[in-house]
């Protein structure tokens, strides 16, 4: 962990944590240095299994109404894992394999990918080698049987123009801004202690398989929420602190960004639908600018209520598992593994792996650079 982060850190479990009267001349510093690192380790594992439970609860919402989903599962809609084809659904209109309540989708497989690539290589101050690596990483979990779970259609391009020996550099649909590109880069802010790396980084992520600016942004965008979310910082500042770091890049996510403090007190159902439906709402969130403005929307909302904010970005019209995945890697950055429902996280598809992944980046991220 690098001085900056730690530092925050210690200043944020001295000031919460620790009896200010204790002088008992023990070496505090040693103590809070380990405390520091154990509430990182646990908020870096709130987030990781945090983005799998909210992938896990939206799966199967997505191409689901909420009207839908309320009429045949409940009036609160999905607040626990259910089956993809669960038999209470009239209109089972996911093609492709059933799959048991918990399973997560391609959004937490390709986050695993990314956050291996930057246990194997994020140290490298030689970026290549770690595009190299995630975009390899890409290509063997999309010609795998674990992708079976609806992916984009510009990962699919993408990661063909991959095996057949094109370079990350090139491989990026040119103007596809699908939020495929930036579901998938929570382990980039867990990872990165400097906020211009993590922007950076999110970026050229995203371009392996995105050109569009928005897409690009749209990841910059998320991977700097969650590394400020870790931080413990409010909705407020993380809004400003993006605002200004894609300012004049992307302006239609320009434009969505700037609307969400004005649409905190609408409900969701006025919030997150098409464009076309509500021209001042944020939209369905097929395409990268909506996911990100979505999922901010709903973390605003319910920031230290880590199921609150999953169960409302679940439950949408449009791309539910890609909404409820962003915002749960940043509200799990914030509360923390002990702020998440042990009932899901327990049953969570692959609970231990995502567990396992999770302490190896915090591991990893004490590496010097
Ligand atoms: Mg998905």
């Amino acid at each position: 962990m690098k001085a900056t982060m730690k530092a925050t850190m210690k200043t944020s479990m001295k000031t919460s944590m620790m009896d200010p009267t204790d002088n008992d001349g023990t070496d505090e510093s040693v103590d809070e240095g380990v405390e520091a690192d154990a509430v990182l380790a646990d908020r870096i594992a709130g987030s990781i299994v945090g983005l799998a439970i909210g992938d896990a609860l939206g799966y199967p919402h997505e191409f689901r109404t909420v009207a839908q989903v309320r009429r045949e599962i409940g009036p609160a809609g999905l607040v626990d894992f259910v089956a993809l084809k669960d038999r209470r659904f009239s209109r089972p209109i996911i093609v492709g394999t059933d799959h048991p309540p918990g399973t997560f989708t391609d959004d937490t497989q390709m986050s695993l990918a990314v956050a291996e690539a930057l246990i194997v290589c994020g140290s490298e101050p030689d970026r290549d080698a770690l595009m190299t690596e995630m975009a390899h990483r890409f290509v063997e979990w999309y010609f795998s049987d674990d992708n079976d779970r609806s992916p984009g259609a510009a990962t699919g391009a993408a990661c063909t123009a991959l095996r057949d020996g094109t370079s990350w550099r090139d491989s990026g649909v040119k103007d596809s801004k699908g939020c495929g590109a930036n579901m998938r880069v929570a382990p980039i802010g867990l990872y990165f202690d400097d906020l211009d790396t993590v922007a950076d980084v999110a970026r050229r992520c995203a371009s392996i398989t995105h050109g569009h600016p928005c897409g690009t942004e749209g990841a910059a965008a998320a991977a700097v929420c969650v590394a400020l979310a870790l931080r413990g910082a409010s909705p407020p500042d993380i809004h400003a602190e993006v605002a200004r770091r894609i300012s004049g890049r992307a302006m239609a996510l320009e434009a969505l960004w700037s609307r969400i403090p004005w649409l905190l007190d609408r409900a969701p159902g006025e919030v997150l639908v098409a464009l076309e439906d509500n021209p001042a709402g944020l939209g369905e969130s097929w395409v990268a600018e909506e996911a990100i403005a979505a999922a901010m929307y709903c973390f605003w909302r319910h920031p230290d209520d880590f199921h609150a904010c999953v169960v409302e970005a679940a439950n949408t019209d449009g791309d539910s598992d890609s909404i409820a995945c962003i915002a749960g890697s940043i509200v799990g950055a914030r509360v923390g593994l002990a702020g998440l429902p042990p009932h899901l996280v327990s049953r969570v598809e692959k609970s231990k792996h995502l567990h396992d992944v999770a302490q190896r980046l915090a591991a990893a991220r004490d590496r010097p650079r």
